[in-house]
């Protein structure tokens, strides 16, 4: 191996670009003497700025990816044990929404290479009290929006997507966000902009952005006639120091990820034709934009699978994490102990399936889910990456893989993987 070098992280300013065009709204915020978004001009700003890029009329920012999805959701307004379909693979956030609003999270499998989740699997979860569908992009790799949507229009089901790792990636030319009812970002300290915390909503539908912006508000009717909390609901209003730091960011958006993409695809070319490492990739019609660089390994190659090829990367200076959220969503004890609200088990408690059916999450109802996380090694991504990095992580994989394939047939190392 070669000198080990530094990747930038974005944990730091070694993998962030902040500078003066943050700092120079901030400046604005702390001079103007107000810091929250109801007086003042940088959240507002930051909003119509969002909308614009993504070409579609409402947009609301919010305090977390979180609170996004807690936000689109509420939009939605499911009644209590309705469902909603998700995926079994995605941050908790995303999920933990559901259950503070009274609905159900039904997990849908995924494929097993994209790890996202499938058309097929959502269509054979739909009852009749499915209420949503979200379509999780994992990594910056779209989901098959066309199929998604037909299942969801043919049953008259909106979907939410999920859009926390994937901002500007494409299906068809649109942006997602804009293909289901409701777009929900993160801007998190790790996404491709970022306030530190933050989440951003987006729609095009005006009532689902009226329903957002109250239920983000305490659901208090400012500038109405009669203004009152019309329903319950929290503050997620974010602070206009984020707006501003938003705004600056927003504007380096299109570079993050047009970067991302270019070195992530000079990865691909290297790398490709590697035994045992499936690499990522879009859909036809679609965009990666590549918040992460996951590759799927062959365990029947790569002798130790996933564990053994995430070790040597690391041992090799590369930080990369082997099945990534290790088990499903639903393997988490909020789940296997339906540990809600006190008690109560609320709301998986409250109103049997009208056909008697069960809500089980069983592991073998999931072998995508299965086979897909214990096949995987993610790679962190940075815009920053320069082509030195690209090549030392080129060269980290090529080495590992080199010494957990073993050499070719009829020399001396084969035999570890040749009868598997
Ligand atoms: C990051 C993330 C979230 C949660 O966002 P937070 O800002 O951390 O609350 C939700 N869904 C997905 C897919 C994410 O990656």
């Amino acid at each position: 191996m070669s000198e080990p070098i530094t990747l930038p992280s974005d944990a730091d300013k070694t993998g962030r670009d902040f500078g003066d065009e943050e700092l120079a709204l901030l400046r604005e915020v702390i001079e103007s003497g107000t810091l929250n978004c109801t007086k003042g001009t940088q959240v507002k700003a930051f909003e119509q700025a969002f909308a614009k890029r993504f070409g579609i009329p409402h947009s609301r920012a919010v305090t977390s990816g979180t609170a996004a999805v807690h936000t689109a959701i509420a939009a939605i307004d499911p009644e209590p044990g309705d469902e909603i379909i998700t995926t079994s693979i995605t941050d908790m956030g995303g999920i933990a929404p559901i259950l503070y609003q009274g609905a159900i999270p039904i997990f849908a499998d995924v494929d097993p290479v994209s790890l996202n989740v499938t058309p097929e699997a959502i269509a054979s979860r739909i009852t009749a009290r499915t209420r949503a569908i979200i379509a999780t992009h994992l990594f910056g790799n779209p989901c098959d929006m066309t199929g998604i949507m037909r299942i969801a229009d043919a049953h008259g089901i909106p979907v939410i997507e999920d859009c926390a790792q994937a901002f500007l990636a494409t299906d068809h030319g649109r942006l997602v966000g804009t293909i289901g009812a409701i777009g929900a970002f993160s801007l998190q300290q790790g996404k491709h902009m970022t306030t530190g915390e933050g989440g951003i909503v987006v729609t095009n539908d005006p009532k689902l952005a009226r329903w957002m912006i109250l239920f983000s508000d305490k659901a208090w009717g400012y500038g109405d006639p009669k203004p009152d909390h019309y329903f319950l609901a929290l503050n997620y209003r974010m602070t206009d120091l984020q707006g501003a730091v938003a705004r600056a960011q927003l504007a380096k958006l299109d570079g993050v990820v047009a970067r991302r993409r270019r070195t992530a695809a000079q990865l691909t070319e290297i790398l490709a034709g590697t035994p045992g490492i499936t690499l990522p990739r879009a859909l036809p019609e679609a965009t990666h934009v590549y918040w992460k660089y996951p590759l799927i390994v062959d365990p029947t190659v790569i002798a130790g699978g996933s564990d053994a090829l995430g070790a040597a990367l690391k041992a090799n200076g590369v930080f990369c994490a082997p099945r990534y959220i290790q088990k499903p969503a639903f393997e988490c004890r909020v789940f296997t102990e339906r540990k809600t609200f006190g008690k109560s088990q609320f709301p998986y408690s409250h109103r049997e399936r009208e056909d008697g059916t069960k809500i089980v999450y069983d592991t073998a109802e999931y072998p995508g889910t299965m086979q897909g996380l214990e096949r995987v090694v993610v790679l962190p991504w940075n815009e920053l990456y320069t082509d030195q990095h690209v090549h030392f992580i080129a060269r980290a994989v090529q080495a590992a893989v080199a010494k957990l394939a073993g050499r070719p047939r009829g020399t001396a190392n084969a035999s570890s993987h040749a009868d598997a």
